[in-house]
């Protein structure tokens, strides 16, 4: 047990970084072209913050937070989503007050008491981004594109991003009398937590996991039909953004993305290859949390990413980039007399900004140019009693397999020229 991490989480070794990093740095890249600035919340937050936000009686909130009284006696929750963290901030911080619109995106750990599977660990990693402030449709299309962008610009293609208007408020009371009717003599036929979800949120029903792909469900009224004047509008709206951004969508009425506070746009993007793991991204806009959580009526979209299940598709499609992380330069020493000139050497050449190494076991030539080897080195300095004595070093190009005798004094300098160029 000792040497065995906790079940759902997992160790990202160091050949793994790397691809973590790339993924980061799209990230930012794509975020600084549309204007998000990164922000850092704390890995876990009061627990009301998350009873209140993504609301009680859901699963999320029910079977899935990591909760806990911490020695003060206060009620802790290692936060299993983003968004209500961004939020929380930007009401602490009054970061309203910079500007009418607060355009955000954080990248991190996540935590879900599920059970876990490919793709869908306990602590997870998202990257998400919150753009508050803004009713305007236009920047519902914007964070949409944004997201479209990102998965595209890792070269992934077969993404399918699926559009509906979940309404408001005013228009989903109506709504919710007509999907009471619809499953009222369908009841006996669902799951248990949807018989609960009937009369609290009847929209709950379409998404649940276990009942979403009951034959009946296609013939649920759908929340378009019963949009208000002022959701409908905003939603021919964003159809329009997306449709001059040249951007595919397909309409899922279905797709309602049950949290209460969720208003107008929803949106999901798959990548069909994946298979049941194949939403990789989802958002929407919540013009009801600000509020919730004890703001101005402020309105707010946004959406998160999963980025285990984007390293899959890459992983799948290979279109993850090779990282070289071979050294410039290895010194092998040979014998007591060379430890200390070599040690020197070595920092000579770090000061220098090469990406250098040394065997520090004393073993033989050999095994030391072995090691040189498995360093991928370009080159292998060896510096032996002789060379100490004459003041020189055997620079050997290790593609070439040739090799030369350079004074100490040179040599630093001969290798960065070499190196970069
Ligand atoms: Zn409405
Ligand atoms: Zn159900």
């Amino acid at each position: 047990m000792l040497t065995n991490t906790p079940r759902g989480t997992k160790d990202i070794l160091p050949e793994d970084v790397a691809n973590w990093r790339y993924l980061e740095e799209k990230i930012r890249d794509i975020c600084e072209i549309f204007g998000f600035k990164e922000i850092r919340t704390p890995l876990f937050e009061h627990t009301e913050l998350f009873q209140r936000s993504i609301g009680e009686d859901t699963d999320v909130v029910d079977k899935e937070m990591y909760t806990f009284l911490d020695r003060g006696g206060r009620s802790i929750t290692l936060r299993p989503e983003n968004t209500a963290a961004a939020v929380r901030a930007y009401l602490q911080n009054k970061l309203y007050a910079d500007n009418a619109l607060t355009k955000l995106f954080y990248i991190g750990s996540m935590f879900r008491f599920d059970r876990p599977q490919a793709g869908r660990m306990r602590e997870f990693h998202q990257f998400g981004v919150e753009a508050i402030g803004e009713e305007n449709p236009a920047v519902d299309a914007e964070v949409i594109l944004l997201a479209v962008n990102f998965l595209k610009s890792l070269g992934l293609k077969d993404l399918e991003l699926s559009i509906n208007s979940v309404g408001c408020p005013k228009c989903r009371a109506e709504y919710r009398k007509k999907l009471q009717d619809f499953f009222r003599d369908k009841l006996d036929t669902l799951c248990d937590d949807c018989k609960s979800r009937f009369e609290r949120s009847p929209m709950r029903i379409l998404d649940c996991k276990k009942d979403s792909d009951k034959p009946f469900m296609q013939d649920a009224p759908r929340v378009t039909d019963s949009l208000c004047e002022e959701c409908r509008e905003h939603f021919e709206k964003v159809k329009a953004y997306l449709t001059e951004a040249g951007i595919e969508y397909k309409l899922d009425p279905n797709l309602v993305r049950g949290l209460d506070y969720y208003t107008k746009t929803a949106f999901e993007i798959k990548y069909t290859p994946l298979g049941a793991q194949s939403a990789v991204a989802g958002g929407g806009r919540y013009d009801g949390l600000v509020e919730e959580i004890g703001g101005n009526p402020t309105p707010a979209v946004g959406f998160a990413v999963g980025l285990e299940r984007v390293l899959l598709a890459l992983e799948k499609q290979n279109l993850l980039p090779e990282h070289d992380d071979s050294a410039d330069v290895f010194i092998v020493a040979l014998g007591d007399a060379a430890a200390m000139p070599a040690f020197k050497l070595l920092n000579d050449c770090r000061a220098a900004g090469l990406k250098s190494a040394m065997d520090y076991a004393g073993r033989s030539m050999k095994a030391q140019m072995k090691q040189a080897n498995k360093f991928g080195a370009r080159f292998a300095l060896i510096l032996g009693e002789d060379e100490i004595k004459e003041n020189v070093v055997v620079l050997r190009d290790m593609q070439k397999s040739e090799q030369e005798k350079i004074a100490l004094a040179e040599i630093v300098k001969k290798l960065v020229a070499e190196v970069k160029g």
